[in-house]
């Protein structure tokens, strides 16, 4: 795979602040990466430092393999991580000219960027005319001018109205289909979830989890479990390889599988061995009870 973005123990320290603490991941091309994490947990300032906006205190990171001179290197990246700022007097395509003469590109993906993110038959209107996630759009639009590897998103759908967020999620993964690698920061679960194949979790600046957003996802689940033999039941699982957690609480049993398993076969087992059930339901964990179960025992 090739790489985009290599970070090594990366730290920032803002006086006694640790806002990033000893980070490491890479970005491989093609991939959208999500770096998920509650506010203040060192989202922003791990984009600032990979895009050279915030200066580092320890660590290193280096873009395209190593071969590049960070200078170099940014003009392959394509980021937002402000909100966007045009002149508000000026229409789209005016807009996005000047940003072509500041960039040192061509005008002619102009249009082809207004279409991608739905702007084109507005594209003579006045910014000043557009709502807060046609704004998002056009700052899109503008990051792609120069075709960038990387595209890189701080919470690109914060403030925006839900119709907003659906469509700037549509043009994100419309972006990653047409190769070009993301990587945005988010302090929501679902964004990342509906968006990412991979995901960085952060907490007070610490890497909790890294990987696939799938491999997150992909426990087997659990049953839920009721009946008046709630001894002989536990026992029955406690002894049966296939499980790992077990607990009882309020007559209900909640067991979790290592292994796959049917409700069907579990049911039958248990028929077979007198244990007569009340209640049987299996289960998966959501992302988001995941996401807590890897956050909670953290110290602090
Ligand atoms: P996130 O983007 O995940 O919300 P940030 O990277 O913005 O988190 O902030 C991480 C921590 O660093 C927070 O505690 C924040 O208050 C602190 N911080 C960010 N920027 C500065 C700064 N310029 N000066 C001092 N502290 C800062
Ligand atoms: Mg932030």
């Amino acid at each position: 795979m090739e790489k985009i973005l290599t970070v090594n123990n990366l730290t920032k320290k803002y006086g006694y602040l640790t806002a990033v603490k000893d980070l490491s991941f890479t970005i491989e091309k093609g991939n959208v990466y999500g770096i998920l994490g509650p506010n203040g947990s060192g989202k922003s300032t791990t984009l600032g430092i990979v895009l050279n906006v915030v200066n580092r205190t320890h660590g290193e990171f280096s873009w395209f393999g190593g071969n590049t001179s960070t200078h170099d290197a940014l003009k392959k990246v394509g980021a937002i991580i402000e909100r966007p700022n045009f002149y508000p007097y000026m229409t789209a395509i005016q807009n996005l000219k000047l940003v072509c003469k500041i960039k040192d590109v061509t005008e002619n993906k102009i249009e082809e960027k207004l279409e991608l993110v739905g702007l084109l038959d507005r594209k003579n209107s006045k910014f000043r005319t557009y709502s807060l996630g046609m704004k998002q759009r056009l700052a899109i639009a503008s990051a792609l001018l120069n075709d960038p590897e990387i595209l890189i998103l701080d919470e690109p759908t914060n403030g925006l109205d839900p119709q907003g967020i659906h469509q700037i999620r549509q043009i994100i993964k419309k972006i990653a289909a047409q190769g070009t690698t993301i990587l945005l920061a988010s302090h929501l679960l679902d964004e990342v979830e509906k968006v990412c194949s991979h995901v960085v979790i952060l907490r007070k600046g610490e890497k909790l989890y890294s990987g696939r957003v799938d491999d997150m996802m992909a426990t087997h689940g659990f049953f839920e479990l009721k009946t008046a033999q709630s001894e002989a039941l536990v026992k029955h699982l406690e002894s049966d390889g296939n499980f790992g957690e077990i607990k009882t609480e309020n007559g209900l049993t909640t067991a979790f599988l290592n292994e796959e398993m049917s409700a069907e076969v579990l049911n039958r087992t248990l028929f077979e061995k007198g244990i007569f059930l009340s209640h049987l339901v299996k289960r998966k964990e959501s992302l988001e009870e995941q996401f807590l179960e890897i956050t909670k025992n953290q110290s602090n």
